[in-house]
């Protein structure tokens, strides 16, 4: 590992960085809050968190991508003007030119460098020898696996001697086993002495990667994106993700993220003869989720009833602990499930809920859509008016919840309130309106 400079002072550092992005409607969209971080000489730093929490606005402010809105990125101390210079970047999705070879391709890793022809050359040769690429020289990336085309974009991130190597969820797209060798073999790079890279900054949305390789852990948590919780790593590697120690991280990350997602809200005080709904006190923003996938939560807790933890469940499905939890999440504010710490149980509602006819799943979920605040800015115009400008109600949501995309909640609004019956959306007019009774036949 490289030892010269000042230790103390960080390669890359984020100092009180926020970030706002305008929405393809231009509504302002707040993704970061204040963000802390820094990674020095020797760490492993992992970013963990779900999808579309800022990882990747975090990563492209410190490697100086992008400007923050707000704070500063800083570069060995000083404020970073342009990229800095020290890191390489590799993106998930390999980011090869298809009409260049992997020689080639490597070789753009080093378009900016002020260097001759041959010492170009010595350096392409070198990062394809360190990344297993030796005989790949000539071939196209059409030619190659995924796992050989991600290791030409590690190579490409290599050629140019970081000192510090960014991944953003660079493993993600792989098939387990070839993975999990790259993760080993970049290991073995970084812990490798006397080399020119010194530290690792990974963003990941997968807990027992950062578990297995990360020296500390920042947790990430959404909406906007903040630093939840920050875990020093010091199990000695080659780490065995069996060993309790090991297990025991996976467990408070998985816990941490759970608790913030699924808080266990104190009960409300009842109001004689209202329902309690915890939808009645507060603007709550609605996750991202097609009612298909929470019929399907909803189906699989009445048919797998052995399943009532939230990361079999996960498993059982099939889906990203993440996109879980979301699914997870809906089913909760419609009072479907209720999820009694990192259990996952029926409501009485639930259980009616999926035991009733198409006509009565329909009513039954008006009537929680109903319960829903966030559902009162459409609902409430629509008892005034024939039809709305979805303009009109996408600046309410905007409004009403800085923290989110309000086009994509309107559009998860939409399909929830079609599928209750209560409103409809006209792609071509951009009218919301309420649908015509349908027949009922049978
Ligand atoms: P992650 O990497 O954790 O999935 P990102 O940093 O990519 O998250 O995105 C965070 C949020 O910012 C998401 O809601 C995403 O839709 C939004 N976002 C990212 N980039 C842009 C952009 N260029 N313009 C508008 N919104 C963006
Ligand atoms: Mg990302």
């Amino acid at each position: 590992m490289n030892s010269t400079g000042n230790k103390k002072t960080p390669i890359a550092e984020l100092k009180a960085v926020t970030k706002s992005y305008l929405t393809e409607g231009g509504h302002e969209l707040k993704v970061l809050d204040p963000i802390d971080l820094a990674v020095s000489d020797g760490e492993l730093v992992a970013l963990l968190g779900q999808s579309g929490s800022g990882k990747s606005t975090i990563l492209r402010c410190l490697t100086g991508l992008i400007k923050p809105s707000s704070g500063m990125a800083l570069h060995k101390g000083s404020p970073l003007h342009g990229v800095n210079t020290d890191a390489s970047i590799v993106f998930q999705t390999f980011a090869l030119y298809p009409w260049l070879t992997v020689e080639q391709n490597v070789a753009v890793g080093l378009m900016s460098r002020d260097m001759s022809r041959a010492d170009k050359q010595e350096a392409v040769d070198r990062a394809i020898e360190i990344i297993g690429l030796a005989n790949y020289h000539a071939a196209y990336p059409r030619e190659l696996s995924g796992g050989m085309r991600q290791r030409v974009g590690i190579a490409r991130a290599l050629v140019s001697r970081p000192r510090m190597l960014c991944l953003d969820e660079a493993f993600s797209a792989l098939d387990v086993l070839t993975a999990e060798n790259l993760r080993q073999e970049l290991l073995t790079l970084w812990r490798s002495p006397g080399g020119d890279l010194s530290s690792i900054f990974m963003v990941t949305h997968n807990i027992e990667e950062a578990v297995e390789m990360a020296t500390r852990i920042v947790v990430l948590f959404p909406r906007p994106g903040r630093v939840g919780l920050v875990l020093e790593n010091p199990l000695p590697y080659p780490r065995d993700s069996k060993s309790p120690e090991f297990q025991r991280l996976v467990k408070l990350i998985h816990e941490s993220i759970t608790t913030t997602t699924l808080p266990d809200l104190p009960p409300e005080v009842p109001v004689p003869g209202q329902p309690i709904s915890r939808g009645r006190s507060r603007m709550e923003s609605i996750p991202l989720v097609p009612v298909g996938q929470i019929l399907g939560l909803l189906s699989l807790l009445h048919d797998a009833p052995e399943l009532s933890n939230i990361y079999d469940i996960s498993d059982e499905i099939g889906r990203e602990f993440g996109e879980t939890i979301a699914i997870v999440k809906a089913a909760e504010i419609l009072e479907f499930i209720d999820t009694p710490k990192d259990e996952v149980v029926f409501t009485e509602l639930g259980r009616k809920f999926i035991a009733s006819d198409p006509a009565g799943r329909k009513a039954i979920f008006a009537e929680q859509v109903f319960k829903l605040r966030l559902f009162h800015i459409i609902l409430a115009l629509l008892n005034e008016h024939e039809e709305i400008d979805s303009e009109r109600i996408v600046q309410d949501i905007a409004a009403a919840l800085p923290y989110d995309n309000p086009e994509k909640i309107f559009q998860t609004m939409i399909a929830w309130g079609r599928y209750a019956g209560l409103m409809d959306h006209n792609t071509k007019t951009g009218m919301v309106f309420v649908p015509k009774e349908e027949s009922e036949q049978g």
